[in-house]
């Protein structure tokens, strides 16, 4: 399956999310938040295209990662591609996180199937825009203090959303 990516995958990432992580960079976002630190990924026909096979041929070939965190740009415009990155990662036991400027209730309110296909394999959302007034740096993996970490499976079960805590 196609997928546009800003750049190529970061290895042993520390900074977005807990442990080892890679990150996938998509390419694409709708958003515009004034203050946006990486304006690159916005052209929807920016970046370059890859395949999801090709990404998961080189996952496979990675140690000791704790998860992939898919940031971006936006996610969620390319949900199925990502679906099928973050399945994948499931079975080789990692976690996943993802970063998008949609708030959850907006993601819920949708209900795009794929978009569903997509939340249905994350585990950790890290939600809406990026707010200049609210930047905060000091703020663990997150860049405004509008946004949330939410753990996505004990939202879904207690059908309210529940913070991540380390
Ligand atoms: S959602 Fe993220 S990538 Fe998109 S404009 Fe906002 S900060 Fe930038």
């Amino acid at each position: 399956m196609k997928i546009r990516l800003a750049s190529s995958l970061t290895r042993d990432s520390i900074v977005d999310g807990p442990g080892l992580r890679t990150v996938l960079w998509t390419q694409g976002c709708k958003h515009h938040c004034i203050g946006c630190h990486n304006p690159g990924t916005h052209p929807l026909d920016g970046g370059f295209e890859t395949s999801t096979e090709e990404i998961m041929e080189t996952l496979k070939t990675l140690k000791l990662q704790k998860g992939i965190t898919f940031s971006g740009g936006e996610p969620f415009l390319q949900p199925e591609a990502c679906a099928e990155i973050a399945r994948f990662c499931h079975n080789l036991n990692w976690d996943v996180w993802v970063y998008t400027g949609y708030t959850y209730e907006e993601i819920l309110a949708n209900n795009n199937s794929l978009w569903n296909e997509f939340l249905e394999e994350i585990d950790v959302l890290i939600d809406g825009p990026f707010i200049l007034e609210k930047k905060d740096f000091t703020l663990l993996y997150r860049g405004s203090s509008n946004q949330r970490i939410i753990d996505v499976n004990l939202s879904k079960k207690n059908n309210k959303i529940v913070f991540w805590e380390q």
